[in-house]
């Protein structure tokens, strides 16, 4: 039987979400980005001039913002259409403001509790590709797949780059590298629900792969899972 619930985890712009996407595609599967979840808190925070190192308010502000996910309303590339209290910040969740202050946000504790309960009970209806930094881990620990997907900060750096110029923004590589190693820093030595492998997730180093091939690997993993299914 094919894997019901598929975990991918790992460092910013490792290319989880393209990865995540495809497979959900090819397997028919909803494709859930945890990531939105905590980059919509950050992006309402900050609309709203709510402090950031306000951890209660940013706490309750979690609790009670409804986030919805839905299909593209708009076919200027984006994945989903993703809704705060109703109004569309599909791409204001994308700004470098929320880069630079989503980490300390995902990092309160009250903040995890409220998102990562909605993305269990989400996850659990299966059928799913979920990707983040704690699913494997913390989320969906009974995921059916796991895959840790890695790469080297400079690529995943450039990589970053690329999709700023694209969306013709400004950018500078070495910023976006300097930025980065501090995201994955705040990100992997947090107390709760740091970014880490799961023991049991397959770890996969895209450096140097094109999309395909990642997506190919990532394929074999699901379908050796399957088989070690018995069926
Ligand atoms: O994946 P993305 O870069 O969009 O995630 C934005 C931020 O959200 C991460 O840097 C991390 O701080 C947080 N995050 C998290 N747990 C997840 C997904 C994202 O802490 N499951």
């Amino acid at each position: 039987m094919t894997p019901s619930i598929i975990a991918i985890d790992g460092p910013a712009a490792s290319g989880k979400s393209t990865l995540g996407a495809a497979i959900a595609k090819q397997l028919g599967y909803l494709y859930f980005d945890t990531g939105v979840m905590y980059r919509v808190v950050t992006c309402v925070a900050l609309a709203r001039a709510i402090p950031i190192e306000d951890e209660g308010a940013v706490t309750a502000l979690a609790e009670q913002v409804k986030i919805d996910v839905l299909p593209p309303t708009a076919n200027d590339g984006r994945q989903n259409t993703i809704l705060a209290d109703g109004e569309d910040v599909t791409w204001a969740i994308r700004a470098r403001a929320v880069d630079a202050h989503v980490s300390p946000v995902s990092a309160y504790a009250g903040v995890r509790r409220a998102l990562s309960a909605q993305q269990r009970r989400i996850g659990l209806g299966g059928h799913v590709v979920m990707v983040g930094r704690d699913i494997g881990t913390v989320v969906l620990p009974e995921a059916d797949v796991k895959i840790y997907l890695d790469a080297s900060a400079e690529e995943r750096a450039r990589r970053r780059y690329l999709e700023r110029l694209a969306r013709g923004e400004p950018a500078d590589l070495h910023t976006v590298l300097r930025e980065m190693r501090h995201r994955d820093r705040i990100d992997s030595s947090r107390a709760v629900a740091p970014l880490k492998r799961a023991d049991d997730a397959v770890y996969l180093d895209s450096t140097g792969l094109t999309i395909e091939q990642v997506i190919a690997r990532a394929m074999e993993i699901v379908r050796a899972a399957e088989k070690s299914n018995g069926e």
